[in-house]
């Protein structure tokens, strides 16, 4: 776009002047068409992940499981109720009369849930100790039975009756009705209460069974009230007191002075409603245990420590697959060598971890393990080691996409350095607008929590395309105005200079999308698009399903941002000026 002198220019504009502006709009159009494809490539990754995991037993090492019928030595089996309120609050939980009567007699156990804090990947964390990585259930569209040993299982399996009630995803999940010794199952609760049947349930079940031994309960309501009217709502809190009452009434009739309590949420849920993501109130819960095997104390642990400190309370063996070790501060005693036996478990199925994550060369010595820390951070250097590895292979991808932009920026810098100080103005423009929409405006955040219900996810992509459209064009505004700043005497289309006009909104379109790809090179060199061993971090992977819907909207305004720089050249005061 320099300023020659008329006569020769004219001539080699047609064919040279457009040839820019076309490859330009065609590159925007393959991104967006290439982004598309792996949004929804990416997407699928991670909801049908199939994990390697499922298979693992430790058997290869001295950890192997013995029996789950052989009987524990010195063990006292003990009765043990769990009870999961799904959505409960660290917060809320604390207004809770029966809660608090636990936790006085019992342990206070601060709990991190792994994430996605989604309820169907935190129920299976609670009842198999595994996390989403190993377990494989990473969304509420898992498709069911997990295909890991369950608490339930291994009750059965160790002979003892058990009864459980709950919502119907107890069977999608876990098969509890073909399971358990008796259930008594109910549909999701749809605008009405269903914790005081559930409670009738489990007390008529004991009764009919004579007793229990393992007792597993889901009250739903506290989720859906969170749904309904957000985590911090006197919504919220009046069904939290409701279902108090019934949790009350649940622990004095099944209490016999022999039975361990167990009570917990899944996850919990952020002030406005929902939960998914990293939020401090979805994922900082906690749980109550009181009871024979229980030390009166306060401790911290994972959500996925919970089925391991049950076996143990339960004096039976830990579900094989769970990664998560019994809480040491919580046992009273190590009820015989029940504690034992669990901690030779998890050392085996984590020894078993690194070796499917490093192969040959994750072969470890179970003598080097000498206490539960010991197995996090061994599996934790495993992930590392093998993530260094791949991210040296990758990084090759990152330094394609920068160079690429590095080119586009030259050629329109010779092009015009006026037209890439524009483009760039433009990019810049479309971040502050996007982001200003998105954080401020809507107050969202890189978190899957955003959704609040599955059924809003496709309105929130498409507004995120929308606003992603808009911005662009924004961009292209800003873009035509700087552009016009920069010129001394400005020549607008009618001028004969159309093809740089609409060249500029074709650049600063690229330019913006060659922002976006940078952050996407960014992503895949950390974790790649593929998921086949190791879940990613999810709020950087939010973020990247964002930036890739971002980039397929921005098609739209490669196609329309041009017409938006052609019109301001051809309408804006100055050219006309100019022309005059
Ligand atoms: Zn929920």
């Amino acid at each position: 776009m320099r300023e020659t002198s008329e006569g020769s220019r004219p001539k080699r504009r047609p064919l040279l002047g457009w040839l820019l502006p076309v490859m330009a709009l065609l590159a925007s159009l393959g991104l967006s068409y290439g982004a598309y494809k792996l949004a929804s490539y990416s997407w699928d990754q991670v909801v049908s992940y199939e994990s390697p995991y499922t298979t693992m037993s430790g058997v290869d090492f001295s950890g192997a499981r013995p029996d789950l019928e052989d009987p524990i030595p010195g063990a006292e089996k003990r009765r043990v109720v769990v009870v999961l309120i799904d959505g409960l609050r660290d917060d809320a939980s604390r207004t809770m009369a029966s809660i608090s009567g636990l936790r006085a007699k019992g342990a206070d156990v601060r709990l991190t849930v792994p994430q996605p804090s989604l309820s169907y990947p935190t129920w299976t964390a609670i009842v198999t100790g595994a996390p989403q990585q190993i377990s494989g259930v990473t969304t509420n569209w898992f498709e069911g039975p997990v295909k890991i040993e369950t608490l339930l299982d291994v009750a059965v399996g160790s002979g003892r009756t058990v009864v459980v009630a709950g919502p119907e995803d107890l069977d999608t999940l876990f098969r509890a009705s073909e399971v358990a010794t008796a259930t008594a199952i109910s549909e999701w609760p749809e605008g009405e209460y269903a914790t005081a049947g559930i409670v009738d349930d489990t007390l008529r079940l004991d009764a009919e069974v004579g007793g229990a031994d393992f007792i597993f309960v889901v009250f739903p309501d506290v989720d859906n009230a969170g749904h309904d009217f957000g985590g911090a709502s006197p919504e919220y809190a009046g069904v939290v007191a409701q279902v108090d009452a019934d949790l009350a009434r649940l622990i004095e009739g099944l209490d016999d002075g022999a039975t361990t309590f167990v009570v917990l949420p899944d996850h919990g849920h952020i002030d406005t409603g929902g939960h998914g993501g990293w939020e401090g109130p979805a994922i900082r819960t906690s749980a109550a245990l009181a009871g024979p095997g229980v030390a009166q104390t306060e401790a911290e642990a994972d959500l996925t420590d919970i089925a391991s400190t049950v076996a143990v309370l339960a004096g039976m063996q830990a579900p094989l697959q769970g990664t998560g070790t019994a809480i040491d501060a919580v046992l009273a005693d190590t009820n015989g060598s029940a504690r034992d036996a669990e901690f030779v478990r998890a050392a085996g199925i984590t020894l078993s971890y690194i070796r499917k994550v490093l192969g040959d060369e994750g072969v470890r010595d179970i003598q080097s393990i000498d206490s539960p820390n010991a197995l996090v951070s061994l599996r934790d250097e495993a992930d590392q080691e093998r993530l260094a590895d791949e991210r040296d292979g990758r990084f090759a991808v990152f330094l394609g996409a920068a160079f690429a932009m590095l080119v586009f920026a030259a050629i329109v810098g010779i092009a015009s350095w006026r037209a890439l100080l524009a483009a760039l103005a433009g990019g810049a423009t479309y971040a502050a607008v996007y982001n200003a929409l998105f954080f401020g405006l809507h107050k969202l955040q890189w978190s899957l929590s955003a959704f609040n219900e599955e059924t809003m996810v496709d309105a929130f992509f498409n507004q995120r395309m929308l606003e992603a459209a808009l911005s662009g064009l924004a961009a292209c505004v800003v873009a035509a105005l700087v552009y016009l700043a920069l010129r001394r005497e400005p020549k607008g289309p009618h001028a004969g200079y159309a093809v740089e006009w609409l060249a500029l909104g074709s650049a600063t379109v690229l330019a913006t999308q060659g922002t976006l790809v940078l952050q996407i090179a960014y992503f895949l060199w950390k974790w790649g698009a593929q998921v086949s061993w190791i879940l990613p971090d999810f709020k950087a992977a939010f973020k990247y399903d964002l930036d890739l819907i971002q980039l397929t909207a921005l098609g739209a305004a490669a196609l329309i941002g041009p017409l938006v720089t052609w019109a301001i050249g051809r309408l804006h005061p100055r050219t006309r000026k100019a022309r005059a």
